[in-house]
């Protein structure tokens, strides 16, 4: 099988650099795209308002959906299950989250996202940290996942080559990966530990366990990984995975300082590359991004490229309210203002009327970062 053969000499050439022994594996069928969320649905939520939810009976089955004061609908929620990690990835921010211990319970989690729900969000993204070291995951993807339309994950794959089948049984949709280099001393430079072949095989693992789409996440560094953009979409191709090119991102406050300044790659110039090689092109809701399908050696990929910074556009069509993983809702992953705490009224005995009105003076913070 050509996926097959392809995906195994990736990972032969990982294991070979990190000193592990291969492990063969094979691939599932096709990914097939979620369906968009309906233009009807997003036009009715448009013109809605936070104040409608006052007086009026909301639950899961009959939402009131929140509009920002940007006329911005709030749709997806992306939320963070823990703050710790495996990796010591050099770049990363952290969700935008201080540091903290205090982990929501697998019960809080659902009530919260329960009174999202009412409150018309349908898709829910699972992050950390590292949201595979949680114990409960399984428990939390089932508890969350008939709340909604849509669960995902994102995640550094170290455990995906033995959860995935059980995470998919839980009801979890689809797999962010995070793996920004095929180089396995790269991948160490990056992310502090040499795991990379155990990411790849995450990777098929997740395809094969029906997880669909799997999207591999790279984040671009100039002078770093910016020469291995086409050798990550072949590969890609080659497991039936998408690739998610991101552009490194920070703070107003950051934009100036040593690191940032000289990593900073901007994906511009990939994204025309991309426009000009692709055989079709089509528009992703969140944040309106473009997904290219580009013809690789063997097949074809599909690319979609996330470029946040300075973007007026990312944040006029942004739909996401961030949770914590020690339950403070957060307007933007940039912002640090604007938080509410939501799990100390929820373990106080907050009413579900009470916390619906904490998320929409959440809703009401949000301001687009890049204005
Ligand atoms: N541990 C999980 C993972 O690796 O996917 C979830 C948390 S991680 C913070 C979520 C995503 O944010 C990853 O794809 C990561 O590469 C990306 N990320 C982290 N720091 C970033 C930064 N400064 N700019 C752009 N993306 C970043």
């Amino acid at each position: 099988m050509r996926e097959g053969c392809t995906a195994v000499s990736w990972i032969c050439k990982a294991t070979h650099m990190e000193g592990h022994v291969p492990v063969i594996l094979t691939i599932g069928s096709a990914p097939v795209w979620p369906c968009r969320v309906k233009a009807i649905l997003i036009r009715r939520i448009r013109y809605a308002s936070p104040s409608m939810t006052n007086g009026i009976q909301s639950d899961c089955a009959n939402p009131v959906p929140m509009v920002d004061s940007f006329g911005r609908p709030v749709s997806s929620l992306r939320l963070s299950v823990t703050q710790r990690c495996d990796l010591a990835c050099d770049h990363c921010h952290h969700e935008g989250q201080t540091p903290s211990v205090n982990e929501m319970t697998p019960l809080e989690i659902e009530s919260l996202v329960k009174v999202a729900s009412s409150l018309g969000v349908r898709s829910v993204k699972i992050t950390g940290g590292e949201p595979l070291m949680r114990d409960d995951i399984v428990d939390i993807i089932a508890r969350v996942s008939p709340l909604v339309k849509e669960v995902s994950l994102t995640t550094n794959g170290s455990d995906l080559d033995i959860r995935s089948e059980e995470l998919r049984r839980a009801g979890l949709a689809r797999v962010n990966v995070s793996l920004h280099t095929l180089d396995a001393n790269r991948y160490h430079r990056l992310c502090g530990v040499y795991q990379s072949a155990r990411v790849l095989k995450g990777i098929i693992a997740a395809v094969e366990a029906g997880l669909n789409p799997v999207k591999v996440n790279m984040v671009v560094f100039k002078g770093e990984n910016d020469g291995e953009i086409h050798e990550m979409m072949d590969f890609c191709s080659s497991v039936r995975a998408s690739l998610q090119l991101i552009e490194y991102e920070t703070d107003r406050e950051s934009l100036n300082g040593g690191s940032f300044a000289k990593r900073f790659y901007s994906l511009a110039g990939t994204e025309n590359m991309l426009a000009s090689q692709s055989v079709h092109v089509a528009v992703n809701e969140l944040h309106r991004r473009k997904r290219y399908k580009i013809p690789v050696k063997d097949g074809f990929v599909n690319v979609e490229v996330v470029r946040p910074m300075h973007n007026t556009e990312f944040c006029s069509h942004c739909t996401r309210l961030r949770m914590s993983s020690d339950g403070l809702l957060k307007p933007c992953l940039l912002d640090q203002a604007g938080h509410v705490d939501v799990l100390t009224p929820l373990r106080s005995g907050a009413s579900d009327r009470e916390l619906r009105e904490l998320f929409l003076e959440a809703v009401k913070n949000r301001k687009p970062y890049w204005s």
